[in-house]
């Protein structure tokens, strides 16, 4: 496996060639890993579990009860309809977290209906290994703290996907690419960073201290701000340069201003589905 092409045994040897290959693996970082073997560090990785019952509900609970329950992490409630998604997390990466699931499950008078879990990045990695791309949790765009995934995972590849195209319609050279999804990346640490030292340094925290934190975050005015500032932070930049370019772009500014300048032709103009080797 090198960033261009990707070996694979199925019953042949098989070996797929790409300009660009993006590696959305998940956490495990299938491709990533083989050029990198320390991408994936497992002290990095929180691991859950969850079951859905018939539990009503409004609203996303999360509570932590680390003298009763986990020490380190957490267990949440999600409403879907009829049904909730009830789970437990460690930030320590501890999967033996079964019985645990279910003694919370009887405090809300509940029985798990089944159960399915994995584990789940808290720190950032390279967006970039060589010159594969990676995105998701291969590229541990998980939140920490939060453990909420999906809608980074969004994020980065709608972007990840735009530059990518750009790069092969030829309007952005394949490096102007790379740099860009790097700043887009780079842009959004300091979040991250603050996400992961919370839920070190939380769980951590004398639990009179940490309620004292949770009270002052859940009065009502204090809240409205952080869930804005934890829903929009992604997008900030981007609303910016929806106002700012004529052509609703939806690269953020840096980055749209950066590929102005870089622009330049593509080696070729031939597509994607084209440049893509399959050789035995
Ligand atoms: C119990 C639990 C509850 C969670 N709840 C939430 C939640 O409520 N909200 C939220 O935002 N996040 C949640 N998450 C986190 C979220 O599910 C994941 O972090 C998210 O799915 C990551 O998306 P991804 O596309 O990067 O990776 P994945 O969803 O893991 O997708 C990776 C894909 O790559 C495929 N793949 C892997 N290896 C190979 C290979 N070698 N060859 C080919 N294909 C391969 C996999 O089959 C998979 O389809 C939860 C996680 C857990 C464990």
């Amino acid at each position: 496996m090198s960033g261009s092409s990707i070996i694979v045994a199925v019953n042949a040897l098989l070996t797929f060639r790409g300009d660009i290959i993006v590696d959305a693996s998940g956490w495990r970082a299938a491709l990533g890993g083989q050029i990198r073997p320390d991408l994936v560090r497992r002290d990095r990785l929180n691991f859950g579990m969850e079951t859905t019952v018939a539990y009503r509900d409004q609203g996303l609970h999360f509570s932590y009860d680390p003298r009763g329950l986990l020490p380190m992490g957490i267990t949440w409630a999600f409403p879907i309809g009829e049904f909730s998604r009830i789970g437990i997390g460690s930030y320590r990466g501890d999967t033996r977290l079964g019985r645990r699931l279910d003694r919370f499950l009887v405090d809300l008078e509940l029985r798990r209906d089944g159960v399915h879990g994995g584990y789940f990045p808290h720190a950032l990695r390279d967006p970039l290994v060589g010159d594969l791309f990676l995105v998701g949790d291969a590229a541990g765009q998980c939140l920490g703290l939060t453990g909420e995934s999906i809608r980074p995972a969004l994020f980065f590849g709608t972007h990840l996907g735009r530059l990518l195209r750009r790069a092969l319609e030829g309007k952005i050279s394949l490096t102007a690419a790379r740099e860009a999804y790097r700043r887009l990346v780079a842009a959004r640490k300091p979040g991250y960073d603050l996400l992961c030292l919370a839920q070190r340094v939380l769980p951590r925290l004398p639990l009179s201290l940490v309620q004292g934190v949770m009270a002052l975050i859940n009065k009502p005015a204090v809240l409205r701000r952080v869930l804005a500032l934890y829903v929009r932070a992604f997008w900030l930049a981007v609303e910016d340069v929806r106002t700012a370019t004529q052509g609703g772009s939806l690269i953020p500014a840096p980055i749209a201003a950066m590929n102005q300048g870089e622009e330049s032709p593509a080696k070729d103009d031939v597509s994607a589905e084209e440049r893509l080797r399959v050789s035995h």
